[in-house]
């Protein structure tokens, strides 16, 4: 089903930079069969799956949306992607994205732009955009994005689908294309609640292959969720002020305003809570995430992997030829920035200070939750906008991650609720950002919402 509904609806929407039909029957069968002889099937034994293009596949190309990796097909597979398949999950293809995952749109990915499904003229948001765009069209169940400043959660707000970044060092990301490796995460996209908790669960666990992964128990998110809100005690949730007024999108502001109102006739209690800081989170991110992605894309220069241009005559022509060809204009933009911030005598300037910044904001999040268990505010700060309107300008491309990116930077989990819709039909998000390893929390409110 699928892959018919991906034969029907790819000339369209654009959402897969590959399908692997032929391999997704394969397992399919293999499920069945394991079904026929009676033996144990895995939690996800043949739920079609769509996975963004920056988790290396074994034997399947992953292009990171750029043409650096254009032929790059790995010979190991990710963590994530080898947990999925070890539960039976059926992968139908490779999601399309922004280019090694910058951007807001989709639309820095080199080879296709990807339509937002409740309006064909309008991008599905980025970076995840085709893994967001797949859930929302149905072409599979469930998917798996990336996200380092909002690239799940902002697709997720755009498409009315659930989205979710973990917290920092929850799922592996051994095999993920790194951008900025402080602040990335993977993390699952669904229709539902529940289906985005259950993946969080087979994707979720320590492995040793990721330094900075996480030894903890893994709560059982799904089983866990409960209709009524107040199975826990009184639940409290603080509204960032500072999210609302200047910049946000009227319909934006009301739809968000109602669901807080219904989290309140749940039972929830409602705090005004502040986090003076928060506003910095833009420019610190664009500090921190292009110096990271700077030495991040060193390692692609023409010799270990993908493209490289055959007339150069001695290695340096060699190299930079690669990379002005391999490289999109935001990838040399963010290079540029980040190599230029860490730039002997302006380290202390930029990086190092981007960082205090960094722990000022984490500290506002810090205080908030020692008065509320979860945090409330618009996922972005508009719906979908139209393909090509702001890629003149990446400052106002930038300013889609306003609410998205302060919680990378504390590396909290946020989750993306779809809470209604504008006056064009156009689905609006809200953000529930929990304190670290709350995922429970996120689940319990977002599934009592719903
Ligand atoms: N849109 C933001 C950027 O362009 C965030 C991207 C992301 O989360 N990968 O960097």
């Amino acid at each position: 089903e699928a892959l018919e509904r991906i034969e029907a609806l790819e000339p369209k929407l654009h959402s897969f930079l590959c399908v692997t039909a032929d391999r997704a029957i394969e397992q399919a069968m293999a499920v069945d069969a394991k079904i026929a002889a009676g033996e144990e099937i895995g939690l996800l034994a043949g739920i079609p799956i769509a996975i963004k293009d920056n988790m290396c596949t074994k034997g399947i190309r992953t292009t990171c949306g750029s043409r650096i990796l254009e032929n790059f097909v790995p010979p190991y597979e990710s963590t994530v992607t080898q947990k999925l398949m070890d539960a039976g999950a059926v992968m139908v293809g490779k999601t399309n994205m922004d280019e090694f995952a910058m951007g807001s749109s989709t639309e820095t990915s080199a080879y296709q732009l990807t339509a937002n499904p409740w309006d064909l003229e309008r991008v599905p948001g980025g970076s995840s955009g085709g893994s967001a765009a797949a859930v929302a069209g149905g072409e599979c169940l469930v998917s798996l994005g990336s996200d380092t400043g909002g690239s799940i959660r902002q697709p997720a707000s755009f498409c009315g689908v659930v989205g979710l970044k973990p917290t920092y060092g929850l799922v592996s990301r051994f095999g993920l294309v790194a951008y900025a490796s402080s602040l990335d995460q993977i993390g699952p996209f669904g229709t539902t609640v529940e289906d985005t908790a259950i993946f969080l669960g087979a994707i979720a666990g320590y492995d040793p292959k990721d330094s900075t992964s996480l030894n903890v128990q893994i709560p059982d998110y799904a089983k866990n969720l409960k209709p009524n809100l107040k199975t826990r005690g009184v639940l409290r949730v603080g509204v960032i002020s500072e999210t609302f007024g200047q910049g946000l999108d009227p319909a934006v502001e009301k739809a968000v305003t109602k669901a807080i109102e219904v989290l309140q006739e749940l039972g929830a209690e409602i705090h005004v809570i502040s986090c003076p800081r928060f506003r910095y989170g833009l420019p610190t991110y664009y500090i921190i995430a292009p110096s990271e992605a700077s030495a991040n894309l060193a390692r692609y220069d023409g010799v270990k992997y993908g493209l490289r241009t055959t007339d150069a005559d001695n290695l340096l022509t060699m190299y930079t030829q690669t990379r002005a060809a391999g490289f999109g204009t935001e990838v040399k933009r963010r290079i540029m920035l980040g190599t230029y911030a860490l730039s002997a005598g302006y380290y202390d300037a930029y990086y190092l200070k981007a960082q205090k910044v960094r722990t000022l904001i984490k500290q506002d999040f810090e205080s908030a939750f020692e008065k509320v268990d979860v945090l409330v505010c618009p996922t972005a700060p508009t719906t979908a906008f139209k393909a090509g309107e702001k890629t003149e300008d990446p400052l106002s491309m930038y300013l889609s991650d306003l609410m998205t990116i302060p919680v990378n930077l504390a590396g909290l989990p946020g989750l993306n609720v779809p809470c209604g819709f504008d006056e064009k039909g156009l689905p609006i998000g809200m953000q529930l950002i929990g304190n670290l390893l709350r995922e429970d929390q996120l689940f319990h409110v977002a599934y009592a919402y719903e």
